[in-house]
């Protein structure tokens, strides 16, 4: 397929474009975790198109030098470059590093009146405070004078649940059309324990969270649903416990995900962009390259596309803003699909079936199949109208069902509902008074306990999943009385890593997690 080398056209024009930058995570690592470990990523897989593939900068792979990229739209090096090739602020700008002024992102968006944001758990990231401020940030002399400050909300805080508090809290009472996001969590994780270890996965874990609670502000608030990109990308991987090798493919390869009004849903980058971009295999192609492999440092000017405004003044990565992940024509060039049934908000009584039911129009073409998700985690596919697929023994939880409508063309959108499955005695007995299993000590090496209690004399299952869901054993099946119990769990024959520990009696279930490190 061809796609014409030009910024997208809509019907309405995109609110905000947030911009998350998660250091340290791998290119691999998402699918390596699966969508029943890090859900709202998959979220972004199966609705968005992304690459597990992209290029950091190709002489650096550590934190300062890519978020410059990633904010200016230029390499390290060279005449172009920024010349952040350092990873710890001195308390320059980033004009007195490179000789002259050197604009980004925020400049672009401020000058043209509207609100920026940056949220950042390093205090280093205080050099792109400094650089853009009041003081040191270029003269507006685009349209009217919006002043010099070019970031109007700068937050830094090491913990990035409290970060994503602020950064909701100021979303919400004043709207920044543009917010960067950075989330240190698997870095921290990979330096003190490795970026093969269960710590590692436990990190990206938490970011998936965060990441959810992204969604959960764009769905919720009018402004923003179906008018929001997120533009999710990490400054490098990582390989024993350092990313400082700039040859080592775990080191540059990175992840870059596009989601957001008319992205194509699970569209591969690459794919879409077949005669500007292309995939470098394990390679590590030079600047000079052409086609060029896709960069984070393309996630500049490409969240500026998305907001419908010009290439950062100076930049060399997609200063063409030719890396689509919007189709010319937008939404209106996808398939138009919609769930019939069930309504969103459907409450049903466990135990409980549900038969989704999707229309698809394939606006050009015809539809291939509608696939149908539960939580990121694939259920089947329908090739004929009326399109549906039956789920049936659903357990206990909240769902987020996904029908995604793939054209002949390989072109593809979704449409989603939530549902609840809840136990007859929700909210009453059973339900609220089940709570999650204890297990300590956690992380362990193999042996640990694993406490629960009933309140009431029941069935009781307890069962390990591994991350892909795939049931590892079945610790407890039977009938147990009211009150405290206790399971000496053996793990010794576990490969280390993250595991799920389910307890399921007639009324509910409740899930831990535990970790096994040695
Ligand atoms: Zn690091």
């Amino acid at each position: 397929m061809a796609l014409a080398a030009s910024s997208p056209s809509r019907g309405a024009p995109p609110y905000a474009v947030v911009h998350v930058s998660v250091d340290g995570l791998r290119g691999g690592a998402i699918a390596k975790l699966g969508p029943r470990a890090v859900p709202h990523l998959y979220r972004l897989r199966i609705e968005g198109a992304f690459t597990d593939n992209a290029r950091s900068d190709v002489d650096y792979t550590i934190t300062l030098p890519n978020h410059a990229c990633e904010l200016t739209g230029r390499p390290v090096l060279g005449p172009d470059g920024h010349g952040v090739n350092f990873n710890s602020d001195d308390g320059r700008t980033l004009e007195a590093v490179h000789g002259s002024y050197v604009a980004g992102v925020f400049d672009v968006v401020h000058d043209r009146g509207l609100a920026t944001g940056m949220y950042a758990s390093k205090s280093k990231f205080a050099l792109f405070e400094r650089s853009w401020n009041a003081a040191n940030g270029a003269p507006d002399t685009t349209g009217v004078d919006d002043g010099r400050d070019k970031i109007d909300v700068y937050v830094y805080q090491a913990g990035t649940a409290a970060l994503l508090d602020s950064f909701t809290a100021r979303m919400t009472a004043a709207p920044q059309r543009y917010a960067f996001i950075h989330l240190v969590d698997p870095d921290a994780a990979g330096h003190s324990y490795g970026w093969e270890s269960a710590y590692y996965l436990d990190s990206i874990v938490k970011v998936d969270a965060l990441v959810g609670r992204i969604f959960d502000l764009i769905d919720g608030d009018a402004r923003f649903a179906d008018a929001t990109y997120l533009v999710l990308t990490a400054d490098h991987g990582g390989n024993g416990t350092d990313h400082e090798n700039a040859a080592d493919p775990l080191n540059y390869t990175v992840p870059l995900y596009v989601w957001g009004p008319g992205v194509p849903a699970g569209a591969d980058l690459y794919w879409l962009n077949p005669s500007t971009r292309a995939n470098p295999g394990n390679g590590r192609p030079s600047y000079a390259a052409s086609p060029a492999p896709i960069r984070n440092g393309e996630t500049a000017n490409l969240s500026l596309d998305l907001l419908g405004l010009p290439a950062v003044p100076g930049s060399v990565l997609d200063s063409a803003q030719d890396c689509d992940a919007v189709l010319p024509g937008g939404a209106g060039a996808l398939p138009a699909v919609s769930i019939t049934n069930p309504p969103s908000g459907t409450s049903l009584e466990y135990p409980a079936s549900v038969v989704t039911e999707a229309t698809a129009d394939p606006r050009s073409g015809a539809i291939a199949r509608v696939e149908f998700f539960a939580d990121g985690v694939s259920l089947g596919a329908d090739s004929t109208s009326p399109y549906s697929y039956a789920w049936t023994e659903i357990p206990l939880g909240v769902y987020r069902l996904t029908a995604r409508a793939v054209r002949d063309d390989g072109i593809a959108a979704t449409a989603s509902v939530d549902i609840e499955i809840a136990s007859a005695a929700a909210g009453t007995a059973g339900h609220s008074l089940l709570a999650p299993p204890r297990i300590y000590p956690n992380p362990f090496d193999r042996i640990s306990t694993i406490e629960f209690s009933l309140p009431e004399t029941d069935a009781v299952e307890v069962d390990v999943y591994d991350l892909l869901g795939r049931r590892v054993e079945r610790l407890f099946g039977g009938r147990l009385g009211g009150g405290v119990h206790e399971i000496t769990f053996d793990a010794s024959s576990y490969a280390p890593g993250i595991y799920f520990l389910q307890l399921r009696s007639s009324a509910a279930v409740r899930t831990g997690k535990f970790m096994i490190v040695r």
